[in-house]
């Protein structure tokens, strides 16, 4: 599953419990953690459904194949919402059934107990039609051509399959399953598996789809209404793109992206997909982001569909996402986590091995540096001291929702096998990911599966390197001191212990660190395995720039002794690009740590200069963006402003507004971010500049290109008075599908007059906002928090229920435990804020708001730092006076 990460302005954050290390054993299925009795197993589903989508019910039947392991006298299987009949286990009925919704149990009563061997359990059952994003769901939306239309489909994972039928619903209960659904005959229906029988009677249809392999009930899938679909072949698999009608021809980059990455990950996991077919479904609305069932994954349209509006990033978010979710077709659907503790084995994989395969099919992106933003955010969030492991023990199924936590279970994870890859040589690593899968195959693993299968692999005990970054919250800092010998030569030691953002870990935990070590600009690098603190190593010579995470690709930071870091300043230049973005980052999060100068790590922005590295500049800016943040109000900000206009004003010099025929994709960014935030920090050219081109725009659309109208609009948005913020709503009213209205209702939220932004407040909350794009209201609501907090704040509290109810019953919370404390820390006090989310979220959600919590108080201890740092330095190094 991917979740959408564009929820709230500022940082995002985590969740649950964390897990007392431990050693893990490679999967067995009585081991496996689970609240069902394991003596009776499912081996075969023949489920049939009737929906009822106007009445939001449904009425079904299902025959199940057990293998009852020992004798019992009852059977015991999920259900929920959902009352059971006609129930008869080998043909005779049986003596009792209690379907509870507060456990999501059903516990059957034999007439006497079952003998060991193979039984039949058949029933009747009713249930309902969900209107959020869980179980199966209707989902309504505006159609292309005008008027509404309701489509049906399902999310399953975590625990919600047993929303559509009562079934075995842990994933270590691996069964086949045949499924058949009766809807509108004029209704298109896609499930896991292709089409084996269809039935027309009358108005209504019959369809019945082949059996699926042994699968996860989470992974099971159905969707239906007026849809269609473009089609292709290729390697013996048959793809399909479906979308509503009328827009499945924009799936056709989709349909191209899948049979690539297909056909890569045949070779690189060395085992073929092995269903007959791969659907990609477009759902308007509904969810954020896709899911990965098998044979038929299916995206919020925004994530599959590209269309004439589309911008760059939006194609670059369809290919990674589908990278994504094609890679859990093997890390995670043909081999599963045995419980969801072992989540991280399905998504930091999906995410490590979308980012390679997106990177290796598109290299003009620059996809693996782009990558280095998500680890940092995975960074920030890990150095909190409430940070959670990789492995986290989920104790009660009904919580394994919140394992879903994209910085660390998804970017963190991620991360890591990124650096365990390069230490144990790509190669070796998917001899080893091959060996993994193919033993593991229509089976479930835990990571000792995996750690067994790297070290066979490689000859290392991977086990003993691993083990401490999945099971320890957190990450080190290495502490590097140089001294010379008198030819000059350099020899380092090194030390590690955790960084936290603020105060010290009592527990002093220790990490295995693959470090590489690069002795000067171009060296190659020279790998060390960092375990024992004042460890030391030759490392070149003393005058050599000394880089120690090249490249960014290590899951530490790393703080230099004064006289190294001065060498690497000084030579900051003529550093490769990775080595100086491992700097940036590095510098700044010490900053931010209260650990070093503010100075410091200006010195290495001013260093830029005119360089056109896009990740560089983005870390640069999202710096620079929070000292502006912090400065608004004090008689510094003017002075801070102008400072950081200076630092791009060389790069969008360079760049200037127009894209040049050669330009790769990396320099369009950059160009736009640039003007960006030169815009929003007031540069006068760039603002004449942008109303030139709105007013183009509004005589002739076609004028400014899709990718160059969110820069235009919100830049004007910004300084818009009343008639010109009336254009800016005209606009946004006519936009022509989701992409426009998520572009145009996203300018209107970036205007700053008090009285306009309580407009576009006002518009959130209104039917402007059409069904299937309901999430963007709690977005648009939380961007108005960037420079009217108070009416952020306000509408927000007020409306917090509408705002969230698109997330559904179990999202919705974690939205509220997780974003609004760093998004409101400089809007409410902060005891307010912690005493309003408390209130607003259930006790089980406690870590995830303590780690809220964490980032506000840390965000407001940096502001009283920052704010005088910034005005110091400005004032010495710039001659503007602050006062
Ligand atoms: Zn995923």
């Amino acid at each position: 599953m991917l979740t959408h990460r564009r929820i709230l302005p500022l940082v995002a954050l985590a969740m649950l419990l964390a897990a007392p290390a431990r050693a893990d054993a490679p999967f067995s299925f009585d081991r496996a953690f689970g609240r069902l009795p394991k003596n009776v197993i499912p081996l075969d589903y023949h489920i049939a459904v009737v929906p009822n989508a106007g009445a939001l019910t449904l009425t079904g039947t299902e025959s199940i194949l057990l293998h009852v392991r020992s004798a019992t006298p009852t059977i015991q299987f999920n259900s929920l919402n959902e009352r059971l009949a006609e129930v008869t286990f080998d043909g005779k009925p049986v003596a009792k059934t209690e379907s509870s919704d507060d456990t999501q149990l059903t516990t059957i009563t034999l007439p006497a107990p079952a003998s060991p061997g193979r039984h039949t359990l058949r029933f009747a059952y009713t249930g309902k039609i969900e209107t959020g994003p869980l179980g199966l769901f209707a989902q309504p939306y505006a159609k292309p051509g005008g008027g509404q239309g309701l489509l049906l489909s399902t999310q399953f994972e975590a625990t919600d399959a047993r929303r559509m039928f009562p079934c075995w619903d842990e994933p270590a209960f691996r069964a086949t399953y045949t499924l058949s659904v009766t809807v509108p005959a004029a209704w298109a229906t896609v499930s896991n598996m292709p089409v084996t029988a269809r039935k027309v009677d009358g108005d209504v249809a019959t369809t019945t789809f082949a059996r699926t392999p042994k699968m996860p009930s989470y992974l099971v899938e159905f969707s239906a209404g007026d849809l269609a679909e473009i089609t292709a072949a290729s390697g013996g698999t048959k793809f399909g793109v479906w979308a509503v009608r009328g827009q499945e021809q924009y799936g056709a980059y989709a349909l191209a992206n899948a049979q690539q990455i297909l056909a890569d990950y045949n070779d690189y996991f060395g085992y073929k997909f092995p269903l007959p077919k791969l659907d990609s479904i477009a759902v308007p609305g509904g969810f954020q982001g896709a899911m990965e069932n098998w044979g038929a994954i299916t995206y919020n349209d925004q994530a599959l569909l590209v269309t004439p509006s589309t911008a760059l990033r939006d194609r670059q978010d369809v290919y990674s996402i589908q990278a994504h979710e094609m890679a859990h077709q093997w890390n995670g659907d043909l081999v599963t986590m045995g419980w969801w503790d072992d989540l991280w084995l399905n998504e930091s994989f999906a995410t490590w091995r979308s980012a390679q395969e997106t990177a290796l099919r598109n290299p003009t992106w620059d996809w693996l540096e782009a990558q280095d933003a998500d680890k940092e955010t995975a960074m920030a969030a890990d150095a909190r001291i409430t940070s959670h492991p990789i492995v986290v023990h989920i104790t009660n199924e009904l919580e394994a929702e919140t394992a879903f936590d994209s910085e660390i279970t998804y970017a963190k994870g991620a991360a890591f096998l990124r650096m365990l890859e390069a230490y144990l040589a790509p190669d070796t690593f998917r001899d080893g990911v091959r060996h993994y899968i193919k033993a593991r195959a229509f089976s479930n693993a835990t990571g000792a599966d995996l750690w067994n299968a790297l070290s066979a692999a490689s000859g290392k005990d991977v086990a003993k390197i691993a083990g401490n970054w999945t099971t320890q919250p957190g990450f080190p800092v290495i502490t590097e001191t140089a001294t010379c010998d008198a030819a000059g030569k350099r020899t380092i030691s090194l030390s590690q212990r955790r960084f936290l953002m603020r105060g010290t870990d009592p527990s002093n935990e220790r990490w295995s660190i693959p470090v590489d070590v690069k002795a000067s600009t171009h060296a190659a690098p020279v790998p060390l395995l960092l375990e024992t603190d004042g460890q030391t190593v030759a490392a070149g010579q003393c005058g050599d720039p000394l880089i120690l995470n090249p490249n960014a690709i290590g899951f530490y930071r790393v703080n230099y002794d004064p006289a190294t870091l001065a060498v690497n300043t000084k030579a900051f230049g003529t550093l490769d690009n990775g080595d100086r973005i491992a700097m940036l980052d590095d510098q700044w999060a010490l900053v931010e740590a209260n650990q070093i100068q503010l100075g410091t790590y200006l010195a290495l922005a001013s260093a830029m200069g005119d360089d056109l590295d896009g990740r560089a500049w983005e870390q640069i800016s999202d710096a620079l963006h929070t000292i502006e943040y912090d400065e608004r109000g004090t008689p510094g900000h003017a002075a801070f402003t102008a400072y950081a206009r200076s630092l791009l004003k060389p790069v969008a010099d360079r760049l200037g507004w127009d894209a040049k025929p050669d330009d790769s994709p990396v320099i369009e960014e950059l160009r736009r971010k640039v003007i960006a935030d030169l815009g929003a920090w007031g540069d006068p050219g760039v603002i004449a500049e942008a109303h030139k081109r709105f007013t183009a725009f509004l005589a002739d659309p076609a004028s400014l290109p899709p990718d160059d109208q969110t820069i235009v609009l919100n830049i004007v948005a910004i300084n818009a008075d009343a008639a010109t913020y009336a254009k800016l709503v005209d606009v946004a009213k006519g936009a022509k599908n989701e992409t426009e209205l998520r572009r145009y209702f996203g300018a209107l939220a970036n205007v700053r007059d008090p009285q306009l932004a309580t407009e576009t407040a006002k518009l959130a909350l209104s039917p402007a906002i059409p069904p299937q794009a309901a999430p963007e209201r709690l977005q648009l609501i939380g961007q108005l928090a960037d420079y009217n907090p108070q009416l952020s704040w306000q509408t927000l509290s007020q409306n917090i229920k509408l705002l969230v109810a698109p997330f559904g019953p179990m999202e919705g919370p974690q939205i509220i435990a997780q974003y609004v404390a760093p998004g409101y820390w400089n809007a409410v006090p902060l005891d307010v804020l912690e005493a309003w989310v408390k209130a607003h979220t259930p006790p089980d959600l406690a870590p995830m708001v303590a780690r809220g919590m964490e980032s506000a108080r840390f965000r407001a201890a940096v502001k009283t730092t920052l704010v005088p740092a910034a005005d110091a330095y400005v004032a010495e190094h710039h001659g503007v006076s602050t006062r």
